[in-house]
């Protein structure tokens, strides 16, 4: 990196830290128990300039590369993984407006992105972890294409205004389209009230008929799960960082814990027992945040990244919900009780088991690379 963007790079670590330290980690158990942002909390991030970090200058953005962005949500996690996960969700979306759209698009919708949210939309009630089995349709009308369907479970689902969205064509071949809200026939579903990242919107979005412009296709037809997958794979970099970022609170909270607290006269950071549960916490966060950087270096150098991007949500998201484990048994009673956030860090780290692909999926993706290369 040289000089100036490592500097830009910094300030932009150090403005997020602060933010988080003195906007979200205060608000972080609140967020939990209201299953909600409060009001005017995310337009604080819009304010500070936080959803352009990886657009290009031409569009408005701030241009930081993908690492560094990367380390920004993992920063933000410490507080708050919801709101890293929404940012996310939106990045992972970006990306692939960058890579595939068309430039008439690029120029109408990356330059809302400022203060618009973006959000990529596969799944439905009949494909999950197969999108083979979804059935929106988008049906070719002159120039236009007539969008029906129905997605489930989307991140920022609600709170976005622009979705990615897969459908299938007359011919059954994948295809995704940008889909504006304020398009005639768009409307919201239910909101999930799932049992983690609390905060983050996740919901369904509903297309009656839309008509979409030609020029909102992404990539081609039949490019479909090409561009799904290659939204997984940037979503699982940063996904690795949020991880981290919760694998540090859960270790900031044990080693505080063990400092202050006594087997009758001797500290608990003294006892074996503890420091082993210390060391398996701060090592397997440094795991996975050498695994989600070396898949962004990867991805910047142009390498293929996706089998490094799965290792570090795959090995992340089971090894934090082991070590908010562990990080419990440190506190003992007090870890069990929300007075304590280690719950809910659990819970947190719990949906990246699921989100993006299930590790079941990675598990196999992973293997079979190995045995194939
Ligand atoms: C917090 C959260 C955020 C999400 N955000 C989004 C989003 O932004 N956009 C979006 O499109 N979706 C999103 N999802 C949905 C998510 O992608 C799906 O839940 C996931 O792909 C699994 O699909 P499913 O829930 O239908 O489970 P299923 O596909 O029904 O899987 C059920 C079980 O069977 C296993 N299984 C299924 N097929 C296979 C296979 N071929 N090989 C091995 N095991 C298999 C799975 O691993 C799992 O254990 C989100 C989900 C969560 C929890």
């Amino acid at each position: 990196m040289e000089n100036q963007e490592k500097m830009a790079a910094s300030m932009l670590h150090r403005m997020v830290r602060e933010f988080t330290e003195n906007e979200l980690a205060p608000l972080d158990m609140e967020i939990d128990a209201q299953g909600d942002y409060p009001q005017g909390l995310f337009q604080k991030v819009i304010d500070n300039g936080l959803l352009t970090m990886t657009l290009p200058r031409e569009y408005g953005g701030a241009g930081f590369s993908y690492d560094s962005v990367a380390k920004a949500i993992h920063l933000m996690a410490i507080g708050n993984a919801s709101m890293a996960v929404t940012l996310e969700g939106h990045f992972k979306t970006l990306e692939q407006l960058l890579k595939y759209g068309d430039q008439r698009l690029k120029d109408e919708y990356l330059t809302s992105a400022a203060h618009r949210i973006f959000a990529f939309s596969q799944t439905e009630s009949s494909g999950g972890s197969n999108p083979r089995g979804i059935a929106t349709r988008a049906v070719k009308s002159g120039d236009d294409w007539i969008i029906t369907g129905d997605k489930i479970m989307i991140t920022n689902g609600g709170l976005a205004q622009v979705y990615c969205v897969l459908a299938k064509t007359e011919d059954d071949q994948m295809a995704v389209f940008v889909v504006d809200q304020d398009m005639p026939g768009f409307s919201f579903g239910k909101r999930e009230d799932f049992i983690g990242l609390r905060g983050t919107p996740v919901g369904e979005i509903v297309m009656d008929h839309i008509k979409v412009p030609g020029y909102h296709l992404l990539g081609q037809i039949g490019q479909g799960l090409e561009i799904g997958n290659n939204a997984h794979d940037d979503a699982r970099i940063l996904m690795g960082a949020v991880l981290t970022g919760i694998m540090e609170h859960e270790l900031q909270i044990a080693v505080d814990y063990s400092k202050q607290r006594k087997a009758l006269d001797t500290p608990l950071y003294e006892l074996q027992t503890i420091q082993e549960k210390i060391s398996e916490i701060a090592i397997a966060r440094q795991n996975t945040e050498l695994l989600y950087q070396h898949a962004a270096q990867l991805k910047i150098t142009g390498q293929s990244y996706a089998q490094v991007a799965a290792m570090a949500k795959s090995y992340g998201s089971r090894a934090a919900v082991r070590c908010g484990d562990m990080a419990l048994q440190v506190l003992a009673g007090y870890g069990y009780s929300r007075e304590y956030p280690i719950e809910h860090l659990i819970r947190d780290a719990r949906a990246m088991e699921i989100a993006e692909g299930t590790v079941e999926r990675m598990s196999g993706e992973i293997a079979l690379k190995q045995v194939n290369q």
